[in-house]
């Protein structure tokens, strides 16, 4: 299962399981992937281990970022499935540094995956 993703050999932040980099269209200035070596497509048939080694990748990713541009917050998420958004078939997790006034009104964050549903 070839994909964008095994195209790329820059890695921010790695360690035996998985890898970070950051992303090539940038929803903010140090948006990052985080990436199992393992060719899985969806979150939910990763392992233990691999959620974990991720996660800690993660947190790496957010020191480096506060360390580097000093985000005011953060939206963490994966797609799962086309039906949500998910365009590369290699299970990734988006962090996303953000920035007061980035949008006019962040209200529901995450909710805005159906933007008809973000403010509640
Ligand atoms: P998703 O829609 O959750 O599958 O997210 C795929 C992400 O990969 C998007 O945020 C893209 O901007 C990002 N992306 C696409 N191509 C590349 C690439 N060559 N290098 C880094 N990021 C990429």
């Amino acid at each position: 299962m070839n994909n964008i993703f095994c195209e790329i050999n820059d890695y921010i932040l790695e360690n035996e399981v998985a890898y970070a980099i950051f992303d090539k269209f940038p929803v903010n200035e140090g948006h990052m992937l985080f990436i199992p070596k393992r060719h899985v497509k969806d979150f939910f048939d990763l392992t233990r281990n691999e959620r974990e080694s991720i996660f800690e990748l993660v947190d790496e990713g957010k020191k480096l970022l506060d360390e580097k541009y000093s985000p005011d917050g953060y939206n963490v998420g994966v797609n799962c499935g086309e039906v949500s958004g998910q365009t590369v078939m290699h299970v990734h997790v988006h962090l996303i540094p953000r920035y007061t006034g980035d949008t006019s009104c962040p209200k529901g964050g995450v909710r805005g995956v159906i933007p008809d549903k973000m403010k509640y």
